[in-house]
């Protein structure tokens, strides 16, 4: 047979995590807590569960779920998207990313890709016969020049994907970045997929800017969120997307086919919690904390950096210890000292000159203080 995807190989995630574990490594890789999410969010689920809520759930999601969710975007970005026809609950983000890009790219389709980009964009866009069109993030603050983007656009673009706060570079799109897009495909067919899945980590009193807030964005945009990084439980993969409802009517019909519905008594659970806005509104605060914490243990290190504007992501710059590849240096961090991070190659594989690892700083304490004394040593 003819593979489908001939350039994948097994996710980078995959293979540090376990190379992670069979090393016995602290693993700063793969990006999940390693503290338990909220006590109060189990119990809601053993409830659910109690409660009797053990069967599909309607394929949409929760309908309960879905008017928190449009609360909660209606509070912040003062957008109302509408529950019945307008919010869709998938299996994590990964889902809501994987239909709205195979709902809508037929082959010969362009997608606009900003680069470093996170790992199932491309293949995904590709498994539909379209043709990614990348676009690369320039310098050590990862600068967009919205000209390139306008040059990119042809006849054919069908899509631009964009991702803010951004894995693994922790760049934020500002208002203005928003207002520029917003111009360039003012008046044009091109759908924005907009990956907005840590819309609450987010540092230095940036303001997150959802593609849902500016009018002219949220009429061709699908934006997508994950319950995974918000609520400290990677595991469940549990996420949504919003989208106008011509547009999710669409993604439904991929959606029903690839799982139909997801997980019911985590969406029962998730639904009670989001009553409470603290559960999200503490959060850019917690984990900016975390940042500090790391990098205020690493200063003495040879690691050079640019603070992480949001997600739970720092880039650490190697060039004054080494000049290996980041994929060898990346194994060998952990085969001899024990520490698993993520090779920025991996969000970029055009580019042949990388130095920078990903560190994920969503870790207690305890682990983050282990794993800079190791970076000290380097
Ligand atoms: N998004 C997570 C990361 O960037 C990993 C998700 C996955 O393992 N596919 O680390």
């Amino acid at each position: 047979f003819e593979s489908k995807l001939p350039k994948n190989e097994v996710s980078i995630f995959t293979v540090m995590s376990e190379m992670a574990t069979q090393h016995q490594a602290i693993n700063l890789s793969q990006g999940f807590p390693n503290f338990e999410t909220d006590k109060k969010l189990k119990k809601l689920v053993n409830k659910a569960m109690k409660n009797g809520y053990n069967q599909y759930p309607p394929a949409n999601g929760v309908i309960a779920l879905r008017e928190a969710i449009s609360h909660k975007i209606e509070a912040l970005h003062d957008t109302f998207y509408d529950p019945i026809s307008e919010i869709t609950v998938t299996s994590g983000a990964t889902e809501a990313l994987y239909c709205a890009i195979t709902a809508f790219v037929h082959p010969g389709d362009e997608v606009i890709v900003l680069k470093p980009a996170y790992d199932t964009y491309e293949p995904t866009v590709e498994l539909s016969g379209g043709k990614v069109v990348p676009i690369q993030l320039k310098g050590a603050g990862y600068e967009l020049d919205w000209q390139e983007v306008e040059q990119a656009i042809t006849s054919r673009t069908r899509m631009i994907i964009i991702n803010t706060p951004h894995n693994p570079t922790g760049k934020v799109f500002s208002e203005e970045d928003m207002l520029k897009l917003e111009l360039l495909l003012k008046d044009t067919a091109i759908l924005l997929l907009s990956d907005e899945v840590y819309e609450h980590l987010i540092f230095d009193e940036k303001v997150h800017q959802s593609a849902s807030k500016f009018p002219n964005l949220a009429e061709r945009a699908i934006v997508c969120a994950s319950f995974g990084k918000t609520f400290h439980n990677t595991g469940w993969k549990t996420g949504y997307c919003v989208a106008p409802a011509e547009l999710m009517k669409e993604i439904r019909k991929i959606h029903e086919m690839t799982t139909f519905s997801v997980n019911h008594p985590m969406q029962r659970a998730y639904s009670e919690y989001l009553k409470d806005e603290r559960t999200y509104l503490d959060l850019p605060n917690f984990y900016q904390q975390k940042r500090d914490l790391f990098l205020n243990l690493i200063k003495s290190s040879k690691f050079s950096y640019t603070p992480s504007e949001g997600t739970y992501f720092q880039l650490l710059d190697f060039s004054a210890i080494t000049r290996e590849r980041d994929t060898e240096f990346a194994k060998r961090l952990i085969t001899e000292h024990n520490l698993a991070s993520i090779p920025v190659s991996v969000f970029n594989l055009d580019q042949k000159d990388h130095h920078q690892l990903r560190f994920c700083f969503a870790k207690t304490d305890e682990t983050l203080e282990r794993a800079a004394e190791i970076l000290c040593t380097l």
